[in-house]
């Protein structure tokens, strides 16, 4: 009984969907660059390196977005067009 059954909602708002996307499908190279530059807010560094890669697109936006080697925070990335 946990969804009340009001789902009018749920169009209108395909901006704020993610699409999934295959982080496996990269490069060997890349995925191994995008493992390696993080930056962790918890840790306030540079490069510690995260672990159970998710990629998706986000508002036109790539996100890959992990865990942080050292405490476990999320990481995440952003991709600009740039780097497409
Ligand atoms: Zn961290």
């Amino acid at each position: 009984m946990s969804s009340p059954g009001q789902n009018l909602n749920m169009s209108g708002v395909m901006q704020d969907e993610r699409i999934e996307r295959d982080f496996s499908a990269r490069s060997e190279e890349e995925q191994q660059a995008f493992l390696e530059q993080t930056w962790c807010d918890q840790c306030q560094e540079v490069n510690l390196g995260m672990t159970n890669p998710n990629e998706y697109l986000f508002k036109g936006i790539i996100f890959i977005e992990g865990e942080c080697n050292r405490c476990g925070h999320v990481v995440l990335t952003e991709l600009t067009e740039d780097d497409f």
